[in-house]
Formats: structure tokens, C-alpha cells, sequence
């Protein structure tokens, strides 16, 4: 009878058990849950509602991932989740670690909502590769790189009525462009007669080519000069792009303020407005697809051969090809042939596109390249990722860079390059940057810069400090050491005058806590040489004579900014030439 009744029991626990199973998925319930993942600079944050037992919406309410992948990841992620009511997506590859928080913060939510992790286990892994290409496509225009060079290029010629594609190696669009600050300069906006600043054509020229130590093709100089404020006009009229108001900047190396900031001071207001724009007028735009060489008839350039998906396919381009690849700056073998100073020491501040594919692939059909062992270097960048700080600006202001030893060893305000070289010279390749409330007080850069200040915090290579002890004590620097180098330098600044240094600039006296230490590295950021165009930005061979069918713009191209770029001229050069080399490849 016992054995019987243990029986039974046995048999009323296994049915309630199967029950249990059956019943551990039935659906999301319907609401709006939040959730949480740990992504690379901080926590993704999202809020996802579910209606009718299915995923209706994802918001992605915080996020600080990097611009141009890891938020391109996210994005991806989210649009397929919403698409499939699926979680297992595959990762973004090079986001991987983004890819990976998106999916863990919108589980952590639909987990609230039911959700369990036998079904997500259960749940079939959708791949985010696009459909195969075909063997060939014919265009009239074919753009490789869908930067701000790239995207101004296709829009003009798309305009005269052209069928116009894009190439574009990354899975967003944007390049350089996009991680730049947005800012552009102009020589007579209204922007400067409104704030009474005197400038003219004439002055940028003189500007950018004493910028470039007169090195700069002074035709090229004179072009993206003269064409600057149309430039900005198209940017605003038919573009849509916003500036914002009232704010005029003066980069480095200008003699007035001339530089306009796009809204958020960030390149994602072009970018997405220049996407839109080339979307609208039937652009048609292959991600994932890397151009990789250019095809010729009898000297023509008539198609570009490209790779998706481990598939080759050949793009025809009936009137002509527009190489807008960027620069070089994270291609470290290229940069060392060209310039060994910048090897595997120094990280680079550009997008992982810049690998230079343009200037190989127009060298192999015979382009004349220009100035490639200029190579431009910031000295206050991220020692994990390269990427610039803005928050590291504080050096404007007043604060001085010390080194693992605790010592000073540059003129904080002398040139990049100089900066820069110096502080991969010392220990571990690094440098501290060290201010104070006098100095905070200023700028407030930890302020403006916020959701950066979190980053480089969350990553341990910033601190706030109560006291030089405690700031020296938290990077393992000599206390001793620190200390004295603080005390001399105050009481040396007492004066007037930087003994040591002989600094330029602001001087204020590191007295006050809290303190801020920063680890600081130097990255590569713009590379001047490559192709080399006429005012026309047709492609120019060994002999000065036009590849036909061939045309450049923006940073893939050499001779604008000579030795050295000054600030904001990236982003009027891009603009200015691509417009160009989009007009004239209709012709
Ligand atoms: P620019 O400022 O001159 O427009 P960007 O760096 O903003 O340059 O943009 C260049 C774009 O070209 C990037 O999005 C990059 O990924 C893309 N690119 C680079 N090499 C290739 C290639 N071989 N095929 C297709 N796209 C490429």
C-alpha cells in the first residue's frame, strides 16, 4: 500500500514537472519591460515592449558604445529583433562585444516578460548578411566609400538624373566623417558678419597653406577655399544639415574664427542627412561590399571588382568611378612604408575603414600619389581604442602632462607631432594629464564631455582625485615625485613664466582638489598624401596626365593640406571635392 502510494506520488510529481516544462514559454506577456547588458565604455540600457505575446518595439534608452560600430551594431541587433521576434541574432563582426550587451539588456527585459532561458536557447541564430549579390551590376556612376566625400559625389551626380550606387566595405555609412566633431570652415558666412569677424577667401588660403608649410597644391588650396561657403549654403538649402547657432570656432592655426558646428558637434547630423538625401534621390547603397580593384578599357576606368559576403561581383560604371575611400591612418604596414615613425607604437583615432584601398587600387591603374609620408598625430587619445578625447581639452585650459616617473617632458602646448612623439618615448608609452578645480573650472570638460568622462572612468584611465597623494597613489606614480613636479611648477607660473617648458598658452596653478589624472596616448588621426587630382578631381597619372574615367575626393586625396591639416578643413575639403568629382563624372 506505501509502495503503491509512493507510486502515485512519484507519478503526480512527473506530470507536474511535464506541466512545468510545457508552460515555461507561452509567449511574452504583453507590457513594457527594461533591461540591461554590459557593453564595451558602460552599461546598453533598453526598454522593450511586447503586444500580443510578441516584440512590438525595442527602445534603446542609454548607450555609450563606439560611434560609428558598436551603435551601429545596436541598431542592427534591435531592427532584426523587432523584424523576427527572435533574440539569438548573430553578432556585428568587429562589434562583437556590443553585439553581445544589446542582446543581454533585451533578454534581461523580455525575462521580466516570461521569457526563459530554455526558449532563448531554443531560438534559431538569424544571420544579419544581406542577400547574395548578383555577378554584375550596371551603373553610371560607381562611388567606393560612403563617407561625407562619397556621399556629397553621389548625391551631385544623381541629381542630373545618373544611376548612381555606392560601395561601402563597413555596415553603416559615415567613415572618418562620421567620428569627426562635424565642424566645417568657411571663409564669409553669415555666421562671421553676424558676429562682426573680417574674413576672406584670400586669408584661408594663407591660413591653410602656412598650415601646411606651403607644401599644399595651392590649386587645390584655392579650390576648397573659393568654394567653401557654397559648400556650406548646399549643405544647409538642400541638404537639411543644421548648424548650430551662433557658434563660430576657431581651430588651430586660423586667424579668425571661421569654422561652422554641426548640431550635437558631432559628423552624424552630415552623415545621416547626406545618407537620407542619396537614399531619396535612388541612390542605391551596398554595405559589406569591398571595392578591390578598378577595370580598364584601353586606359578608361569602366568597373570596379568588389567582394560581398566572400562573393566577387563587378560593378560596370558607364561614365566614370569616384574613389572616396579615406585616409590611411589605420593601416599600420602603410603607414610604416610611408613613414616608419608611425608604426605599431601609435594607435590610430580613425574608423577601422581607413585602410587606404583607394590609393592602392588607383596606383595599380597607374595614379600619381602626393605627400604620403605626411602623416598627422594627436597627442591626447584613448591608450585602449586610439579615440581622441574631448574631455582631455582640459590641456587648453591649463593642465600639464606628466609622465610615469612623475616628471614633466614637453611643452603641453607645442605642436601635435612634437607632443605626440614624446609621449610614446616614455614609460609604457603613455603620459598622465593632470589638472585642477582652477582648471576644471574653466572649461568644465568633465562636464560637456559627460558621457566620455564615464567612458575613459568605467575603463579606469580617468580619476578623480582628492589630493596629488591620492591621484599619484591611484596610477602607481611617485608620490615624492609628482609632488615636486606640482610644487616647482606652481611656484615657477607665480611669475608668469613656464621655467622649464617655457608653455604657451594659459597658465593655472594645479593647488586646488578635486584633482583629475587622464592616461593619455598618442594616436594617428589624418593622413595628407594620396591621389593626386586636378581642380577637377579627375585622377592624375605619373605624367600629370587624367586617367579617364577615374576621380577622387576627399581624404583619399593628397596635396590639400600639405604637411599638416588644420582643423575643421577636413570636412570643407570632403565636401567641396566631392561635390566636384560628382558634377563633373556626368559630364
Ligand atoms: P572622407 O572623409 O574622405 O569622406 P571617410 O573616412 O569619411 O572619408 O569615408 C571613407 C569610407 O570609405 C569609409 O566609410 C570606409 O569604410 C569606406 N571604404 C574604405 N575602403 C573601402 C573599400 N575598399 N571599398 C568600399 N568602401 C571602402
Amino acid at each position: 500500500m506505501k509502495k503503491l502510494f509512493t507510486m502515485f506520488l512519484i507519478l503526480l510529481l512527473s506530470i507536474s514537472l511535464i506541466g512545468c516544462s510545457n508552460s515555461a514559454f507561452n509567449g511574452y506577456k504583453d507590457g513594457s519591460y527594461t533591461g540591461t547588458g554590459d557593453g564595451l565604455n558602460g552599461p546598453v540600457e533598453v526598454e522593450v515592449e511586447v503586444v500580443n505575446g510578441e516584440i512590438s518595439n525595442i527602445v534603446v534608452v542609454s548607450q555609450t558604445e563606439t560611434v560609428g560600430l558598436g551603435d551601429v551594431a545596436i541598431e542592427k541587433i534591435v531592427a532584426k529583433t523587432i523584424e523576427t521576434n527572435n533574440t539569438n541574432i548573430d553578432s556585428v563582426s568587429g562589434a562583437t562585444v556590443s553585439s553581445t550587451a544589446i542582446v543581454t539588456a533585451i533578454r534581461d527585459a523580455l525575462t521580466k516578460a516570461g521569457g526563459t532561458k530554455e526558449h532563448f536557447d531554443s531560438e534559431e541564430l538569424v544571420s544579419l548578411k544581406t542577400a547574395a549579390l548578383e555577378d554584375e551590376y550596371e551603373y553610371d556612376v560607381i562611388v567606393i566609400g560612403a563617407g561625407g566625400a562619397g556621399l556629397s559625389a553621389a548625391i551631385e551626380a544623381a541629381k542630373t538624373g545618373a544611376k548612381v550606387a555606392i560601395v561601402e566595405k563597413t555596415s553603416a555609412a559615415g567613415g572618418n566623417t562620421l567620428v569627426s566633431g562635424g565642424g566645417l570652415n568657411v571663409a564669409g558666412s553669415p555666421q562671421q558678419e553676424k558676429n562682426g569677424v573680417e574674413d576672406s577667401v584670400e586669408l584661408f588660403i594663407e591660413d591653410t597653406l602656412k598650415g601646411g608649410d606651403y607644401e599644399n597644391d595651392p590649386v587645390l588650396v584655392q579650390v576648397m577655399a573659393e568654394h567653401s561657403l557654397e559648400a556650406a549654403t548646399w549643405l544647409q538649402e538642400e541638404i537639411g544639415v543644421i548648424f548650430m547657432e551662433d557658434r563660430l570656432q576657431q581651430f588651430g592655426g586660423h586667424s579668425v574664427p571661421r569654422a561652422l558646428i554641426s548640431q550635437g558637434n558631432k559628423g552624424d547630423e552630415l552623415i545621416n542627412k547626406l545618407q537620407a538625401e542619396a537614399e531619396s534621390l535612388g541612390v542605391d547603397i551596398y554595405f559589406e561590399t569591398t571595392a578591390e580593384a578598378l577595370n580598364q578599357i584601353d586606359g578608361r576606368v569602366t568597373s570596379v571588382v568588389v567582394v560581398n559576403n566572400e562573393k566577387e561581383t563587378v560593378f560596370h560604371a558607364s561614365k566614370g568611378v569616384i574613389i572616396a575611400t579615406g585616409g590611411f591612418a589605420s593601416n599600420i604596414e602603410m603607414r610604416k612604408e610611408y613613414n616608419p615613425v608611425y608604426d605599431e607604437k601609435f594607435l590610430s583615432t580613425a574608423t577601422p575603414g581607413s585602410t587606404g584601398d583607394g590609393i592602392m587600387m588607383a596606383q595599380e591603374v597607374g595614379a600619381d600619389l602626393v605627400d604620403m609620408s605626411y602623416i598627422q598625430v594627436y597627442p591626447t587619445c584613448n591608450p585602449e581604442t586610439g579615440i581622441i578625447s574631448y574631455v582631455a581639452n582640459s590641456r587648453f585650459d591649463g593642465a600639464i602632462l606628466i609622465n610615469q616617473e612623475g616628471k614633466r617632458f614637453v611643452d603641453e602646448m607645442g605642436r601635435r607631432d612634437d607632443i605626440s612623439n614624446a609621449i610614446i618615448d616614455q614609460t609604457g608609452g603613455v603620459a598622465y594629464l593632470v589638472w585642477s578645480s582652477e582648471i576644471e573650472e574653466v572649461g568644465h570638460m568633465t562636464d560637456i564631455h559627460l558621457v566620455e568622462y564615464s567612458q575613459w572612468e568605467n575603463s579606469d584611465l580617468i580619476y578623480k582625485a582628492e589630493s596629488i597623494e591620492d591621484a599619484a597613489a591611484h596610477y602607481n606614480i611617485s608620490v615624492e615625485e609628482m609632488q615636486a613636479t606640482i610644487d616647482a611648477y606652481n611656484a615657477s607660473i607665480a611669475d608668469g613664466v613656464d621655467e622649464d617648458y617655457n608653455r604657451g598658452g594659459a597658465l593655472r596653478t594645479i593647488e586646488e582638489g578635486p584633482f583629475y589624472i587622464q592616461v593619455v596616448t598618442a594616436s594617428t588621426h589624418h593622413t595628407m598624401g594620396g591621389i593626386k587630382i586636378n581642380d577637377q578631381a579627375q585622377v592624375l597619372d605619373t605624367n600629370g596626365e587624367v586617367i579617364p574615367g577615374l576621380f577622387a575626393a576627399g581624404e583619399v586625396v593628397g596635396g590639400v593640406h600639405g604637411t599638416n591639416r588644420l582643423g575643421g578643413n577636413a570636412i570643407t575639403d570632403i565636401i567641396v571635392f566631392g561635390r566636384i568629382a560628382g558634377q563633373n563624372v556626368v559630364k
